[in-house]
């Protein structure tokens, strides 16, 4: 038992992302565990309210089988999974055939981000202690991988990280768009819209840094970095590429609903208070991104049509694909502005 228990946490501590993480911290707790399902739920926070998603879950089916559960959004958070996101404290519910479902929050940073829930017929005190174990390696684990993640001053996600976390995201773009294609599956996805690409690049910022100083500076990038957190889905992914430089990547949805949400981006950070420069802007260049395309392709063509935006007045959006329709750029001529790299 001490060398399978040992084994386990090498097993768990041997991943190196988010998702191979979750996957190994639910097939240890259902080995150790005697139970009848397990699954982590996560609060994805859209514009600071609570929207919940099941990141993964176990069901232990008759005759030892086993129902893996993907990703999907909870319409309706039960309230003990609210409860233990908003205390932090572990919430059990009995129901009167004896199943015990029990939530344990899971917390980054000091804050409650999830849950793992747990269906049993009643846990142990020895299997408690297993697994609040597991539960706090995992915690322990997950705020090391997102440190490595992340760029120091802002915490968003780091250049390093653009291909792994782009080549993940569109993978499961496929596999809901796949799922939602069978009847049955009860997703409101739309269907055969595309992901898209956003770089936006703040407006004069030298000017920043030359009038009142790097500090300051670096301010203003913090407060931006916020704003983009607090305003878009956390589930779309949000990249400090450069200096001043973001990389986004959203979820498909189509174009009319994309420029909308970017344009009220965009008026967000105009009505925005920011520290020293008092308002400031963006330009922002997009393109459409789909599983069959070269990343390094779709960043370029996201960095020309925000070049096109720089040289023709900032505070702009533009869409490389509506650019090339409208015969503004030419797609072949990569001129100035192809000098991408991805480190
Ligand atoms: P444009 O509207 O054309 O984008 O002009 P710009 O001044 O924003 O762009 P430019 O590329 O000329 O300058 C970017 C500046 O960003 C240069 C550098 O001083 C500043 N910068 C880069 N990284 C950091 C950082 O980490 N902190 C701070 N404070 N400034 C940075
Ligand atoms: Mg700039
Ligand atoms: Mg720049």
């Amino acid at each position: 038992m001490q060398e399978e228990l040992l084994n386990s946490v090498i097993k768990i501590t041997k991943t190196r992302d988010v998702d191979s993480l979750e996957y190994s911290l639910i097939s240890t707790i259902q080995e150790f565990i005697g139970c009848e399902e397990v699954g982590i739920y996560k609060d994805l926070q859209v514009q600071g309210k609570l929207v919940i998603e099941r990141s993964l879950c176990l069901k232990v089916l008759p005759h030892d089988d086993f129902l893996w559960e993907d990703r999907d959004v909870v319409q309706e958070p039960p309230s003990e999974l609210v409860s233990c996101l908003q205390s932090a404290c572990i919430i059990t519910v009995q129901s009167a055939d004896g199943t015990e479902r029990r939530w344990l929050p899971i917390t980054l940073q000091e804050k409650p981000i999830g849950a793992l829930a747990i269906v049993s017929k009643g846990l142990s005190s020895s299997d408690q202690v297993l697994l609040n174990a597991f539960c706090r390696i995992f915690e322990n684990y997950l705020s090391i991988l997102h440190e490595n993640e992340r760029d120091k001053l802002t915490g968003l996600l780091n250049r390093q990280t653009f291909e792994k976390k782009l080549k993940q995201l569109l993978e499961k773009q496929l596999i809901d768009h796949h799922k939602s294609s069978f009847p049955n599956e009860n997703r409101k996805r739309t269907l055969g819209a595309t992901s898209w690409l956003a770089m936006v690049d703040i407006d004069h910022f030298k000017k920043v840094n030359d009038n009142y100083g790097h500090v300051c500076g670096d301010e203003v990038l913090l407060l931006l970095a916020q704003k983009m957190r607090q305003y878009f889905r956390s589930s779309d992914l949000i990249f400090r590429f450069g200096g001043e430089e973001f990389v986004l990547v959203f979820e498909p949805c189509d174009f009319d609903a994309m420029k909308a949400k970017i344009d009220q981006f965009m008026e967000l950070i105009r009505q925005t208070h920011f520290p020293f420069v008092k308002t400031m802007t963006v330009s922002i260049g997009m393109s459409r991104i789909s599983p069959y395309d070269f990343p390094i392709t779709v960043l370029e063509q996201a960095d020309k049509a925000l070049y096109y935006a720089k040289e023709n007045g900032r505070d702009k959006l533009c869409f490389f694909e509506q650019l090339i329709d409208d015969q503004l750029i030419d797609e072949k001529n990569s001129d100035e502005s192809n000098d991408i790299d991805l480190f």
